[in-house]
């Protein structure tokens, strides 16, 4: 969206590092999110893509390089003119204003629906519980299951879970929301009721990360995309270039095999 490369930007990633022993899962990846940008992100199976999400929300710790949230530094702190890991508690803290939503949804199955959706709100974020079903409910009226609010994860199909999963990460009011394959694991009919809360998140105005091989909502929907191989960035252009004008070998075989 905006091209203004003098605001900070909600999302930057510097120079990031992260080996599986021997082997750079990522090798150097620089890229930046605006506020109010969709960026997906595309690329063979092994290419880093889930290791870039999981780092920047802190689920691995990291080799080398930077990650910053509305500026400020990702897992460390400057001290005394050293940089040292951040406590688990100001982990927590930043980590709460990312929302993750993973393959598999990750719901609590003893749960109802809406306890699923409002429990971080009530015991993490503080928000007093009638206001956060209120809330809930709105979501899952705007993810179109507000008859579902006292069902339980197993009763719903998958396209269903990965919305509720969607409200429940949207109900913490974060800053960016990443997503990694959130349609990956569901029957193809199931793939559209998905993608449609995604755009209408989008257009609402949500920054938000999506790995995805969905390349209709990639070329449709995402501001920018960024194409990965071996834990490298090889393009990172404006969705409508990226799908028109492949500049890389790499790219341009990619999209001939997925499009
Ligand atoms: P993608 O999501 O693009 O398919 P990943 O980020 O999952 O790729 O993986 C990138 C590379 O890192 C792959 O070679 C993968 O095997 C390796 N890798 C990812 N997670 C681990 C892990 N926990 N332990 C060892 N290797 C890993
Ligand atoms: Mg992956």
């Amino acid at each position: 969206m905006s091209a203004e490369r003098t605001a900070i930007p909600v999302l930057e990633v510097v120079g990031l590092k992260k080996s599986f022993g021997e082997h750079a899962a990522l090798d150097g990846v620089d890229f930046r999110v605006e506020d109010s940008e969709v960026v997906a992100i595309l690329g063979p199976s092994g290419s880093g893509k889930s290791t870039l999400v999981r780092c920047i929300d802190q689920l691995e710790s990291i080799d080398g390089g930077a990650m910053y949230l509305d500026g400020e530094l990702l897992g460390y702190e400057r001290h005394n003119g050293h940089i040292r890991p951040l406590r688990d508690s100001d982990i927590q803290r930043q980590r709460r204003r990312m929302g993750m939503v993973f393959q598999q949804f990750n719901l609590f199955p003893h749960w109802t629906v809406l306890r699923n959706v409002t429990e971080a709100p009530i015991t993490v974020h503080g928000i007093p519980p009638a206001e956060a079903k209120k809330r809930a409910l709105e979501l899952l009226d705007r993810v179109g299951l507000a008859d579902k609010a006292d069902a339980h994860p197993r009763q719903l199909s998958g396209g269903q879970q990965q919305r509720v999963a969607i409200a429940r990460a949207v109900a913490a009011r974060p800053r960016v929301l990443l997503f990694d394959e959130p349609t990956s694991s569901l029957d193809p009919e199931l793939v559209g009721e998905v993608l449609h809360v995604m755009k209408d998140l989008a257009t609402s105005g949500m920054t938000m990360v999506v790995v995805t091989h969905e390349m209709d909502f990639a070329r449709g929907v995402a501001d920018r995309c960024v194409f990965m191989a071996e834990g490298k960035v090889i393009e990172d252009r404006p969705a409508q270039e990226f799908f028109a004008a492949p500049r890389s070998t790499r790219l341009k075989a990619f999209l001939t095999r997925s499009t």
